[in-house]
């Protein structure tokens, strides 16, 4: 859940949440719904608690050691997702004849070592305790070696907010140090809040994503970038990074084995950023007030660093399983509607002292699990819906969106025959609610038709209640929404049937802080899936409308993919 792959052609990309209100009057754009009512509810029926329970308990079992692309995880991932596709009837979806979609996946495990000198005072650094450090080129070994170390503030260029951290500085060969988050711009009249001027107020943009700073490391020709770790801007706790970063990581296999790449991309904890800068005379958090100016420049830190890493690779065929509901009008059957989930999760860490797996059950197997029973309903719809459904568990996730970056690289059916795009990482455990939230509302019609059938449950849509945590960037329907397939992307409602207003919010602090990507994502005993099946219906729902209607689903005006989507479907 929540990574996101370099995009470089999207640096401008944005957030683009719709207020309610302007929502509430776009047109409704559903088409009437072909199949009769009662056939729809006997279908959605079948999904419930029980058999969702079923595939999370088999996929998060210690037995398939945390789901990691490459290992035994996998296998067993793999050869249960077929299955449960075959027994459900489903044909294979790859044009193939198979079930399976090869990503091919370059695995680079790096162990860092590192040290700071600044002025004259040496600052160890103690991989996995308070930094991270990883190199994405496909080398066994690099070495930045006495590199001048310079703090570049949110190492942000933004053209169209006038904004340039670097000013001019000549950072290659450097080490750049970097704030976490896009700049962090107070308003003017209220210093409590964020000016709305600038990267969208508190929504985070892609500014403020790791990916985008190892990007720009990139093309300034850095030789190392540090991101400062601190939790609230980040969206979770260092240990999350360790947890996420300190195995082995993937990327896409590529030509030039990732050369081109900053050498070194890592983290510090927020304690050795104050160590380092107080040594160089400099008070950190004076420096971020400083950073948050559009007149920064960047200040140099006194000092050196070094790293050493040793990567230990390996490539890996890893792999999608996609299974399909072949469309029932003739005419229409080559065209496509994706529901799509990450089997993947972080696999195991064997230098824990305790529990090693990380069983990933909420990340993702809750969602495989909901895909599943999306294609038991399709698969017992007689006749099937007049377009075909294609279900794709994707791999790599975790590592960048690997396995939804390849699909849509490599599409099995053409992405201009493909309406839709929904995806699930995570299904509510906590009970029903009276609303959903949708990541990015406003951003296609989808939204309408998923709005029409959320109305028949008496329930409503809401936005995104932490726009700063980027979200948005963060789960696999971003790689179809960037190539303008128009996607959709729900998460849990925000007021629970029968709880206090704070219950969603405690819930999912207690979760963030707890279990996400942790070895504790495991089934909890207070876990209630009644509302998760009740979100997969309204899913269910919208892909019904969209496989049988006679509309497209379209991106709305003011999107960043509309263009994108109107060009594809010229060609
Ligand atoms: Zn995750």
């Amino acid at each position: 859940m929540r990574k996101t792959t370099p995009v470089a052609a999207l640096l401008a990309a944005r957030h683009l949440p719709l207020t309610a209100a302007l929502l509430l009057a776009a047109p409704l754009l559903l088409t009437s719904c072909a199949k009769p009512q009662a056939d729809l509810k006997a279908a959605e029926s079948l999904m419930t608690p029980t058999l969702l329970i079923e595939h999370i308990k088999k996929l998060s079992s210690d037995e398939f050691e945390g789901r990691a692309p490459g290992t035994r995880g996998e296998e067993l991932s793999v050869a249960y997702i077929e299955s449960e596709f075959k027994k459900l009837g489903l044909k294979p979806g790859n044009p193939d004849g198979t079930y399976i979609q090869k990503a091919p996946l370059a695995g680079i495990d790096s162990s860092p070592e590192g040290g700071l000198v600044v002025n004259g005072k040496r600052i160890a650094l103690t991989a996995g305790k308070d930094f991270v450090g990883a190199s994405r080129r496909f080398l066994e070994s690099v070495e930045v070696k006495d590199s001048d170390l310079v703090f570049v503030g949110y190492g942000v260029v933004a053209p169209e907010y006038g904004w340039d951290d670097y000013k001019g500085v000549d950072v290659t060969g450097k080490t750049i140090v970097m704030l976490v988050n896009d700049p962090a711009v107070p308003d003017p009249s209220d210093p409590a809040k964020l000016d709305e001027k600038f990267f969208r107020g508190r929504a985070m943009t892609y500014y403020g994503r790791w990916t985008y700073k190892y990007e720009i490391a990139t093309a300034k020709g850095a030789a190392a970038a540090i991101i400062v770790h601190e939790t609230g801007p980040a969206g979770y706790p260092f240990d999350v990074v360790t947890g996420s970063w300190g195995g082995e990581n993937f990327d896409l296999q590529s030509a030039d084995n990732n050369t081109g790449r900053v050498a070194v991309e890592g983290w510090v904890s927020l304690d050795k950023a104050k160590e380092t800068f107080s040594a160089a005379g400099l008070n950190f958090d004076e420096m971020k007030k400083v950073a948050a100016r559009r007149d920064f420049t960047p200040v140099p830190l006194k000092g050196k660093a070094s790293f050493t890493i040793r990567n230990t690779l390996r490539k890996i065929d890893s792999r999608n399983v996609v299974a399909k509901v072949e469309g029932s009008d003739q005419a229409l059957k080559d065209e496509y509607v994706v529901y799509s989930a990450h089997w993947d999760h972080l696999g195991r860490d064997t230098s824990l002292q305790s529990d090693q797996i990380f069983n990933g059950a909420l990340d993702n197997a809750s969602g495989t699990a909901a895909l599943l029973e999306l294609a038991r309903a399709f698969a017992s719809l007689k006749p099937a819906p007049k377009r075909s459904m294609l279900f794709v568990a994707l791999t790599a996730e975790e590592q960048g969106l690997l396995g939804a970056a390849w699909y849509a690289a490599h599409p099995l059916y053409p992405l201009n025959k493909t309406l839709a795009n929904i995806n699930i990482d995570g299904v509510n455990q906590w009970g029903k609610t009276s609303d959903l939230v949708v990541i990015g509302l406003g951003n296609s019609t989808l939204d309408d038709t998923l709005a029409a059938a959320a109305k028949e449950q008496s329930r409503t849509l809401v936005p995104d209640a932490e726009p700063e945590k980027g979200f948005y960037y963060r789960s696999d329907h971003f790689e179809f929404a960037k190539k303008g397939v128009p996607a959709l992307y729900t998460e849990p409602g925000t007021r629970y049937i029968g709880r206090p207003d704070s219950f969603s919010q405690q819930k999912r602090d207690e979760y963030t802080a707890r279990d996400y990507h942790k070895p504790s994502d495991e089934i909890k005993p207070d876990w209630d899936l009644s509302g998760a099946v009740e979100d997969m219906k309204l899913l269910f729902h919208v892909g019904v409308r969209v496989a049988d209607g006679e509309k497209w689903p379209e991106w709305k005006t003011g999107t960043e993919f509309k263009a994108l989507r109107e060009a594809m479907l010229k060609q």
